[in-house]
């Protein structure tokens, strides 16, 4: 994996955040939904998730702590942490992210403080997403998921068939997490290509449970330096030597950084320790030759004009297990299950795909019905001509895609078999429908198509052709005007 320039040139570096983005951590809050209302919440979550995926990891912009001393902000390490009450989206469930003191600048006069844009818990899942994005895990895990935003994420990522949560707080899940990460009516509508399903589990990233071993991605966001030096000794071995995935990220602060905040000490009530670059880098190359991974360096949250020389404000390793060490995952591990299994504690949703066959027949009948009707609105509308008995349109029924169709598929829909019709009804060989983009993408081959919509739709009799009536109050309404 090739990462790109360090501030300062000290580290293998990869992008920070785009400037001039919002500092606002705009979260969808929590509320009572009916099925109107989830859908229209659907609706936003799904904006502010493509927009975020329209954003990638520029640099950030960070202002320096005012010159003139005068007050430094309040905003002490810790003051908005879990332990001092701090709330999670929606005010729910009491998660903060770390680290306060940076993330929450928006607080307080913005040339007294650092300020990173977009925030820096936003830069350290968009540094995330776009890892996922060049990779395409299909099972990833997230240790210490904290309010789950992370997860949230990257359940937009269509690639992702199993996303996992770990965390020790032991509150119930929250609202924000249960509605959030579950399936919404637009889910239903548009149902996945694959499945995914989501589960957080409430238990330790030190505890080794069998259903985590042989993930694709792990990540492990500002982590570590929660854990004591007893879990932190722990860690390697059950996140590396057991679990295993085929890629690591583990984020931490960089202590070097420190000295630019107001107040100097660790960033957040709770942190065990903070590491400067040589301290983390260590303990990560260590880790990476025990269990043989290679590991790069890199950060997120740049720092000023005129301190690059402390490096990210937040300092990131992206361990890649080596390919000898990869084939070895497949070896079977014991079933060991200690995460709570207590429904109070653990939450797990399946979402509809177009792999479970009622959506996929759903999904086509709509498809096959959509492009036929196209077609027989426009047959009806054009002059048409005798062949064999049968009426065929002179004029090629393609249905008006626009933009959507190319001009090669258009000739290729064009070059297959014609609708035509009998009587009164109108009938649309299947090696025609085929031919539709939109068709093609969900069935590969004309007998599949053929099995799956004689189960839902009319066929003729040799069932090479779907039947509709050519006739219905729909084309007298539409074809009066
Ligand atoms: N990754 C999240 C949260 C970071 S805060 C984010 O970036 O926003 C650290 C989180 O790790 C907290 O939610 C805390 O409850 C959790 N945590 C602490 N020790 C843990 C452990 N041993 N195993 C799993 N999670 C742990």
């Amino acid at each position: 994996m090739v990462l790109g320039g360090p501030p300062g040139g000290q580290l293998a570096g990869a992008g920070a955040a785009t400037p001039g983005l919002t500092p606002t951590a705009s979260k969808s809050p929590t509320r009572p939904f009916g099925l109107s209302e989830h859908f229209a919440f659907w609706v936003l979550q799904l904006h502010e998730s493509l927009l975020e995926d329209g954003q990638d990891l520029g640099s950030s912009r960070v202002s320096l702590p005012d010159p003139s001393g005068r007050g430094a902000p309040s905003a002490a390490p810790g003051a908005s942490g879990r332990a001092a009450g701090g709330s999670g989206p929606g005010g729910g469930i009491l998660h903060d992210r770390c680290n306060s003191m940076v993330d929450n600048c928006e607080e307080v006069p913005t040339k007294e403080v650092i300020e990173f844009r977009p925030p820096l818990y936003k830069q350290r899942y968009f540094f995330v997403k776009n890892l996922v994005q060049q990779h395409k895990p299909k099972k990833v895990a997230d240790l210490g998921f904290g309010d789950a935003t992370l997860i949230w994420m990257l359940k937009y990522h269509h690639c992702i068939e199993h996303l996992v949560g770990v965390d020790t707080y032991a509150g119930s899940t929250s609202q924000w997490e249960i509605s959030n990460l579950s399936p919404s009516v637009g889910d239903y509508l548009v149902p996945r290509d694959l499945d995914l399903t989501i589960t957080l589990y409430r238990g330790s990233a030190v505890q080794k449970d069998s259903r985590l071993v042989g993930f694709d991605l792990m990540t492990c966001i500002e982590l570590i330096e929660h854990l004591d030096s007893e879990d932190l000794a722990k860690f390697p071995e059950v996140v590396f030597g057991y679990y295993s995935p085929r890629i690591i990220i583990i984020s931490t602060p960089n202590s070097e950084f420190n000295p630019l905040f107001p107040a100097s000490t660790f960033r957040h009530l709770d942190h065990k320790f903070e590491w400067n670059r040589m301290q983390f880098q260590t303990w990560a190359s260590d880790v990476a030759n025990l269990y043989n991974y290679s590991v790069e360096f890199t950060g997120v949250g740049s720092p000023p004009a005129g301190a690059e020389h402390v490096g990210y404000c937040t300092q990131i390793g992206v361990f890649q297990k080596n390919e000898a060490k990869a084939t070895e995952s497949c070896i079977s591990t014991p079933e060991e299950h200690v995460y709570e299994t207590c429904e109070y504690f653990v939450f797990t949703t399946a979402y509809p795909s177009l792999q479970e066959k009622k959506n996929l027949l759903l999904v086509l009948s709509a498809e096959v019905l959509r492009a036929s009707n196209s077609m027989r609105l426009r047959f009806i509308v054009d002059p048409k001509k005798k062949v064999n008995g049968r009426l065929v349109p002179e004029d090629s029924c393609v249905p008006r895609y626009g933009l959507i169709v190319t001009d090669a598929q258009r000739a290729q829909i064009e070059s297959s078999p014609k609708p035509y019709c009998v009587g009164k009804k109108f009938y649309v060989p299947l090696e025609r429908l085929i031919t539709f983009p939109k068709v093609n993408r969900l069935v590969d081959s004309v007998e599949r198509l053929r099995s799956l919509l004689s189960e839902a739709l009319k066929l003729n009799r040799d069932q090479s052709a779907l039947q509709v009536d050519l006739h219905d109050h729909y084309s007298r309404t539409m074809l009066s005007y």
